[in-house]
């Protein structure tokens, strides 16, 4: 055998027989170390007497002797298995298949860049859009304060035009009030001046005396009073009335109550008690479930409002279709009118899908948000204190709403907890 083939092709020729020009079959090695076909050398041989020589090297050997070689044989094989016509059919479709499921991945890979980039666009134009949105509620703030800024600012000119009028005023009724005792001191010099010639008869003829009234005061605490009090707060309460939805004034509708909830006289605490109130019946009524519902509703627009739940262990609220039927029990959730944020055992937030999602809050919720965007359908329930968001509902509602409120039944270890709707009236607008 020759040194390690380099390529198939010569390890094809390595593998030949001299003799039949054929890969080795049977392959067998003389004391030469040349190979032939066991059949081939034995032909070659036949019908020799004594000594044998190699076909290759023309050795002469004694006798007719060789050695099988397994690895050779072994080679041999393998060598023509990869030949063989099923092995390159094999190879072939091998290569198709791997050739066909490497093009696939890549159109994969295509797609998944394609779906990339897609995505891409989609998540600037979004940022897009909701930059617009940021920059048009923060001009709207904006131009309140500038509103309010210009309008101060204007009083503050007026009062100021104000107050040098009447000192100017003053000043012009001096300056003519100087001039007539200037006329008056010349007319009475000429007169003195005239006597040393002639006897004075009469005193000359004087022009009238103009009484002035006092100086007027400028009161500075008065005029600057207005303009040096807590400005920023006083500013930011009056923003509230341009806020657009600013908080929402609620009011319970009685109608709606379950007969044991009692409603303060101006309707905006609800309590549960045990007594039952009279009550007339009407289809508004909620007879099952402990619930109360707001006499405001909404059917268009975006509306926030704000509920203080204080300490209570165990509340529902949010808001209902009009159409949800008062007299059954029924599992709050979307599907059957309500979008709610629920409270617990004192911790356990949930809201009120089904199955309820449960809410991880860092701390207890003492007052509540809800802001419904009813275009876009939305419903969301922030925490009022710090504005963190607690959950949103992208499925809002397609119907009238009313802000829907349930105290629950409270336990006998719990004092009644009464959940209040708040409102902060806005201050007036400076003019
Ligand atoms: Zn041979
Ligand atoms: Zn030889």
């Amino acid at each position: 055998m020759a040194a390690a083939p380099s390529t198939k092709g010569s390890l094809r020729e390595d593998l030949t027989c001299a003799i039949c020009c054929d890969l080795f079959r049977e392959p067998v090695m003389l004391s030469c170390m040349h190979h032939f076909c066991r059949p081939c050398i034995s032909r070659y041989w036949r019908g020799t007497q004594g000594p044998v020589t190699c076909p290759q090297c023309r050795k002469e050997f004694s006798s007719k002797q060789f050695q099988t070689n397994y690895l050779v044989a072994a080679m041999v094989e393998k060598v023509r298995a990869a030949t063989s016509d099923t092995y390159v059919r094999n190879l072939e479709k091998q290569l198709r298949d791997t050739l066909e499921s490497i093009r696939l991945r890549k159109e994969d890979y295509i797609n998944s860049i394609r779906r990339d980039k897609e995505k891409m666009n989609i998540i600037k134009k979004v940022r897009t859009d909701l930059q617009a949105r940021v920059k048009g509620e923060f001009r709207a703030l904006y131009q309140t304060l500038h509103d309010e800024e210009t309008c101060m600012l204007e009083q503050l000119r007026r009062e100021e035009e104000e107050e040098l009028g009447k000192v100017q005023r003053h000043l012009e009724a001096m300056d003519v009030a100087v001039k007539e005792l200037e006329d008056n001191i010349r007319v009475l010099q000429q007169a003195s001046a005239g006597t040393e010639n002639m006897v004075l008869t009469e005193l000359p003829q004087l022009r009238p005396c103009v009484q002035m009234d006092v100086t007027p005061e400028f009161d500075i605490n008065a005029f600057s009073k207005k303009y040096t009090g807590p400005l920023q707060y006083i500013t930011w309460r009056k923003m509230f009335k341009s806020l657009s939805p600013g908080p929402c004034p609620l009011t319970y509708d009685v109608d709606t109550a379950h007969p044991s909830i009692h409603v303060s006289r101006d309707k905006t605490v609800a309590v549960e008690c045990n007594v039952m109130n009279h009550h007339t019946n009407n289809n508004k009524r909620f007879l099952q479930c402990v619930n109360i519902l707001a006499s405001q509703s909404f059917q268009s627009g975006r509306h926030y409002w704000e509920v203080e739940v204080g300490s209570s262990p165990k509340w529902d609220l949010g808001m209902a279709s009009e159409a949800v039927d008062r007299h059954a029990r029924i599992k709050l959730s979307p599907e059957s009118g309500y979008w709610t944020l629920r409270l617990r055992n004192g911790n356990e937030y949930s809201a009120g899908t089904q199955p309820w999602t449960r809410l991880q809050l860092r701390s207890s919720l003492q007052r509540v948000g809800v802001y419904l965007d009813f275009d876009e359908r939305k419903v969301s329930f922030y925490n009022a204190d710090d504005m963190s968001l607690l959950y949103s509902f992208v499925n809002g509602p397609r119907e009238k709403v009313f802000p829907f409120f349930s105290p629950c039944i409270s336990d006998s270890s719990h004092k009644p907890t009464p959940i209040k709707l708040l409102y902060y009236p806005p201050v007036a607008l400076s003019g």
